[in-house]
């Protein structure tokens, strides 16, 4: 891990470092130059200073032995007395990596009142769930669950550390992979393992050019979050198996200086990742009222409408109908694509549907290559024909 760092005493404030950084991360502040959320660890502030008051600082982690860190851990989010099925996805993950190199399953439970909530997760073949069920623990604080997982991983030291990217997931994964100063990659949308333990962890990269293969080579644990809907859930099991392992509330919760004052929950609406079926309108429509086609269908088939970023972009469509790594990931039973390209921003989050139906007109479309079905032509012509063909209960009368 690096970071710039400016020499107070050194730097005499001639603004060099702040003229020549391309990407406009120093701020000039009351004469002296202070470093912003834009930095790219370029080095050219350090290179260019005359004074050589800015210097890069590394913090590099030891290595560790990688024999002593087994098994795989799934940290189960259980807050508002439920248990968020993006955990269960994550163990039938777990479970599939598992197998390669002979490491047992473990889920970690945080809450309050959360002990069904790990009986729960007994049914889905889990070693051991480890719970911290008390009182302090009743709302998310990213501190104190923290402290709970950190004491957690440290007595049975997993090589793998799994989180839902929710946003209590996105607001603990940073502060323990800072904690045990090793590796986290966010939104991974395939895992794999490799006979040494390295967890290969894919996601696109540089907006979606490349998939990258992520690897922490020499530390542990090798923490990662992946999206709900990205990966599948175990199937429940009658009879339970594994044991609850009741753990002590380190003392550090109780020391915290963040203190819960409210909270206003915000009504639950439809959310597309849980729909069953979905039509997807994209920028092949010429126009905002041409979305009433890509509803009717959704209609007609009893399901849910959605579109790509484009339409958002255009104010056609609130952000939560957007698909794609900067919206909703879904895997429903059906999607129909109309009009839509294939950009690997979209299909990265809707590639693991069960039937996907393309409508486009360009045959060499990149949405073709995780299409089941291809229908090359023109969708103001197709979506209306099949709307009403399902309409008249599959009679068609071909004009
Ligand atoms: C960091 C980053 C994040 C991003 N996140 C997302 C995201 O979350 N979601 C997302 O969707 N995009 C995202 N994008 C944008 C993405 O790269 C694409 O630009 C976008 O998905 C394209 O949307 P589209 O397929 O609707 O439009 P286009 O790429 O313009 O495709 C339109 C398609 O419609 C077809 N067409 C035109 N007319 C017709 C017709 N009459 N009948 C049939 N077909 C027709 C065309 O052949 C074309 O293939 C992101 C980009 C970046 C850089």
């Amino acid at each position: 891990m690096s970071k710039i760092a400016i020499l107070e005493r050194k730097c005499t404030g001639c603004g060099i470092c702040a003229e020549n950084c391309p990407f406009n991360a120093i701020d000039m502040v009351e004469g002296k130059p202070e470093i912003n959320a834009a930095c790219k660890l370029c080095n050219i502030c350090v290179k260019n200073c005359p004074e050589k008051a800015i210097i890069r600082l590394q913090t590099k982690a030891k290595s560790v032995d990688k024999t002593l860190w087994k098994g795989i851990l799934v940290i189960a989010e259980a807050t508002g007395g439920k248990l968020h099925p993006v955990s269960l996805e994550l163990i039938g993950k777990a479970q599939e990596l598992a197998k390669n190199v002979s490491f047992d399953v473990h889920a970690l439970v945080i809450g309050s009142g959360v002990k069904d909530i790990a009986n729960e997760i007994l049914h889905y073949g889990v070693k051991d769930v480890a719970v911290y069920d008390d009182p302090a623990l009743s709302f998310f604080r990213a501190d104190v669950f923290a402290d709970c997982a950190e004491d957690y991983i440290n007595y049975i030291k997993p090589s793998v550390v799994l989180i839902g990217a929710t946003s209590l997931g996105r607001s603990l994964a940073p502060r323990l992979s800072t904690r045990f100063l090793t590796g986290l990659t966010a939104d991974c949308t395939k895992l794999l393992m490799k006979n040494n333990t390295d967890l290969v962890q894919i996601r696109p990269a540089f907006g979606g050019n490349i998939m990258a293969q992520i690897v922490t080579e020499s530390t542990r644990p090798q923490f990662a979050t992946v999206r709900y809907k990205v990966m599948d859930a175990p199937i429940r099991q009658d009879k339970p198996s594994g044991e609850i392992i009741n753990r002590k509330i380190p003392k550090k919760v109780f020391d915290s200086k963040v203190t819960h004052v409210n909270t206003e929950p915000i009504p639950a609406g439809k959310s597309i990742s849980d729909a069953e079926i979905l039509v997807a309108g994209g920028r092949g429509l010429k126009k905002e009222a041409d979305l009433e086609l890509i509803k009717g269908l959704a209609k007609t088939l009893g399901g849910d409408w959605a579109v790509t970023r484009p339409l958002v972009e255009k104010g056609w469509a609130p952000p939560d109908r957007q698909i794609g790594l900067s919206g909703r990931t879904v895997k429903p039973r059906l999607i129909i694509t109309c009009g839509i390209s294939g950009a690997v921003q979209f299909t990265a989050c809707m590639s693991g549907s069960d039937c996907i139906v393309a409508i486009n007109e360009d045959k060499d479309a990149n949405i073709f290559s995780v299409a089941h079905l291809a229908v090359i032509g023109d969708l103001y012509k197709i979506v209306p024909e099949l709307t009403e063909l399902l309409q008249n209960g599959g009679k068609y009368e071909a004009v």
